[in-house]
């Protein structure tokens, strides 16, 4: 399943329309909630709520019935997911009930939508007891739309997710020639197993020095006086333009490692820098790892090549050539290995560990795969192999 993303067009009246659908969204995911809370926890009771909820609320009728059961869908899904912050130890209390600036999206789950061209930059995003909104398409959908969620963004702008099913996915070679791990981190934005650095680029360097200083000045500002609105905007479309920026560099990263690799590996989440400096562990930088794990498993699917995950614990304290452990802290940049003499920066230390684990993994998990060149030497051999031959060259 692919996600397009595309700027929608509302009117007024289909603005008005659409803001309402969200409050009236919004007050049904609570009213879920509150249900749940009060111990009703079986999904299909809960269900069938609606149509009781309905007979006695005019608002509920005037939206499609699919959306409204969206709802629900998501209650469990964040209840699921609120459960496995705690359980990895995050400080987690209730889940909370929704106020409407953070209830931002409505979904239409298989019906009560459509898709109608226009010209060749607009189409008609027809959405059931809404309207056809015009929707800007910057580039072809191929496959058959599962799903739409439609998206308020706090600058104010509407945006729209097409979920796709392309029906691709296959895999597409029975060895594997060429694999990568990659270690994404704070220092730089990545470093991967070949020794290669990752440095954010430059407009996106700036476009978060100007993020942090509109915040700045939005603090300094008297809360809910005109200035401070006016500043909240400025902010909402700078951390915009900051998302759009990076969303931009991911996909090209994402795009050269897919295209170049058979396997690539990254560790789970940002959870390493987590366990090892909790106080370091910034969302935006979760939040944004998150994506590129994201962007590399969609493509690695579509173009036949394989994407895995694995335990990020000790990738960074482990010596990747002789395997013992060598302790240090998240101020050490260089790993320096007393045992076997491998001396490497941290970060690339840990990319080959994470590579190597990805290997084993596959090996496991696809043993029809291991046959390629990888088992015939060890993995952190062929690794070390090759850095070596790096080493010699620069
Ligand atoms: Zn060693």
């Amino acid at each position: 399943m692919l996600a397009y993303k595309f700027r929608l067009y509302p009117n007024k009246e289909e603005e008005r329309k659409l803001l309402w659908t969200l409050e009236v969204c919004r007050r049904v995911y609570n009213r879920f909630l509150e249900l749940y809370n009060e111990g009703e926890h079986d999904r299909f009771k809960l269900q069938a709520m609606l149509p009781v909820w309905k007979e006695s609320d005019a608002d509920l009728r005037g939206v499609h019935s699919k959306v409204l059961q969206y709802e629900l869908h998501q209650l469990f899904a964040n209840l699921t997911s609120h459960r496995g912050l705690k359980e990895r130890g995050r400080k987690a209390g209730k889940l909370r009930f929704k106020p409407s600036n953070r209830f931002r999206t409505i979904t239409y789950n298989q019906t009560g939508y459509w898709l109608e061209p226009k010209n060749d930059k607009f189409s008609f995003l027809h959405l059931s007891k809404i309207g056809d909104i015009p929707i800007r398409m910057h580039r072809t959908v191929d496959g058959k739309i599962k799903g739409v969620t439609i998206k308020h963004m706090p600058s104010g702008k509407w945006f729209t997710y097409l979920l796709v099913d392309d029906g691709r996915g296959l895999r597409d070679f029975a060895v594997i020639d060429s694999a990568v791990g990659i270690d994404v981190g704070l220092e730089h934005y990545a470093v991967d197993s070949d020794g290669n650095e990752v440095e954010n680029p430059r407009h996106l360097k700036n476009a978060l020095k100007k993020l942090r200083r509109e915040q700045r000045r939005l603090s300094k500002k008297q809360k809910g006086s005109k200035n401070w609105d006016k500043q909240r905007m400025i902010v909402a479309r700078t951390y915009e333009r900051v998302c759009n920026q990076r969303d931009d560099f991911q996909h090209k990263l994402s795009r050269h490692y897919v295209d170049s690799f058979d396997l690539v590996v990254t560790e789970k989440l940002g959870t390493r820098e987590m366990i090892e400096n909790g106080h370091l562990a910034r969302s935006i930088s979760d939040a944004a790892w998150n994506s590129f794990d994201y962007k590399l498993a969609y493509k690695a699917e579509r173009a036949g090549k394989l994407f895995v995950q694995v335990d990020p614990r000790g990738t960074s304290q482990e010596c990747s050539c002789c395997g013992k452990l060598v302790p240090k802290d998240l101020r050490d940049r260089w790993h320096d290995c007393p045992h076997c003499g491998l001396s490497t920066s941290r970060d690339h230390n840990a990319s080959i560990n994470i590579l190597n684990r990805g290997i084993e993994k596959v090996g496991q998990e696809l043993p029809e795969l291991a046959c390629g060149h990888w088992t015939a030497t060890p993995p952190s051999m062929v690794v070390q192999a090759r850095w070596m031959k790096q080493e010699a060259l620069s």
